[in-house]
């Protein structure tokens, strides 16, 4: 079975050929017109997916080394996401699937994410049911349980800001360019985590909260600044991994009291923000010092990519689960919905 998979819910557009489990492409075009307004311009974002999409699907099926009239059904993302460009994503699956005269299967974006780990590929263990997912995104932050494919429950998540927010708007207090999260990882590499201590919110059951932490940043970089305008330059490594041990902590406080609340030791992390170095290490690290088994995606899936929605639509073709031309995008979608 062959599936296209299309992802176009933010600022990146990406095609994927996947069969049966396996990945046979998966091209992904950042859109590099962002950075210099510091985040998502949505308008922009539609304009790049229309001039992106044709060449990254020809691409995707070029690479996969088949012929279009080998796919057996497109799969696109429906939701959640920017209206303009998820339009940008469906309108093409649906001219793909009538052109083609195959099935069209809707994608939950934030599914995606999760079902990534069940891409057949051997640098990642696909995690047994029922397992717990930290996905932790640009606009999520969520620890998920997971029953089966289709059947998941929200055990928390955060009541402000996603967790990549937190790291991107960090970073731009730093002065560091969008998206700020990978740079925060790189120059934490090298610096203390310690130096600079940050107190972490105080949050009911599982849920988190990113925004007051944003605010104590702003707070130390201005008041810090005032005394020695050099101060971000002269210790950037030393704040980056202040924060990202912040952020990192946070996490994994509510992460350990699901588990001891579920007492599921499967634990999988997804989203672009498990690409973090130090999430990966930290949760690796749980293995030995609390007897959990991990599930760490491949970092080419962790990010947005098609490769997490051609996996969900091969998952969806297998229960039959197909849809008419008539189905609408949707901006918001939680996880929970299929
Ligand atoms: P959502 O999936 O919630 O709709 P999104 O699709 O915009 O949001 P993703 O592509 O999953 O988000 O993730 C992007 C986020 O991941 C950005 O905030 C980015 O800074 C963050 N990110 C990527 N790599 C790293 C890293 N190494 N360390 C920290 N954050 C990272
Ligand atoms: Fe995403």
């Amino acid at each position: 079975i062959y599936i296209l998979g299309i992802e176009s819910s933010c600022d990146d557009t990406s095609a994927a050929v996947i069969c049966n489990g396996k990945i046979l492409s998966n091209v992904v075009a950042t859109q590099e017109i962002h950075a210099k307004y510091g985040g998502v311009v949505p308008e922009l974002a539609s304009r790049a997916h229309q001039q992106n999409i044709v060449p990254v699907i020809q691409q995707a099926i070029q690479q996969a080394n088949i012929d279009k009239k080998d796919l057996n059904a497109i799969a696109f993302t429906r939701g959640p996401g920017l209206m303009g460009s998820l339009l940008v994503g469906s309108s093409f699956a649906k001219s793909i699937s009538l052109a083609l005269n195959i099935p069209l299967i809707a994608i939950n974006h934030m599914q995606g994410h999760v079902l990534a780990h069940f891409i057949d590929d051997e640098k990642q263990q696909k995690p047994p049911f029922p397992f717990l997912c930290l996905t932790i995104s640009g606009g999520h932050t969520q620890i998920v349980k997971i029953s089966s494919y289709f059947n998941m429950e929200i055990l928390g998540e955060t009541l402000d800001d996603a967790v990549g927010e937190a790291f991107d708007k960090s970073a731009k207090i730093l002065g560091l360019p969008y998206p700020g999260g990978p740079l925060i990882d790189k120059h934490a590499k090298t610096g203390n985590p310690k130096a600079f201590k940050f107190t972490k919110p105080k949050v009911d059951a599982l849920n988190f909260s990113f925004s007051g932490l944003k605010t104590a940043i702003l707070y130390f970089i201005q008041k810090k600044t005032k005394e020695n305008p050099h101060f971000i330059k002269e210790n950037l490594d030393d704040i980056c991994a202040s924060i990202q041990y912040t952020i990192v902590e946070i996490l994994f406080d509510k992460l350990k009291k699901a588990v001891n609340e579920t007492g599921i030791k499967h634990v999988a992390i997804a989203g672009g923000v498990s690409a973090n170095s130090e999430i990966r290490l930290v949760l690796k690290s749980y293995e030995e010092k609390l007897g959990w088994t991990t599930y760490i995606p491949k970092f080419e899936y962790t990010t947005d990519n098609a490769g997490m929605i051609a996996i969900v639509g091969y998952l969806k073709y297998l229960e039959n689960t197909f849809l008419n031309q008539k189905t609408i995008t949707t901006a918001r979608l939680k996880v929970t919905e299929n």
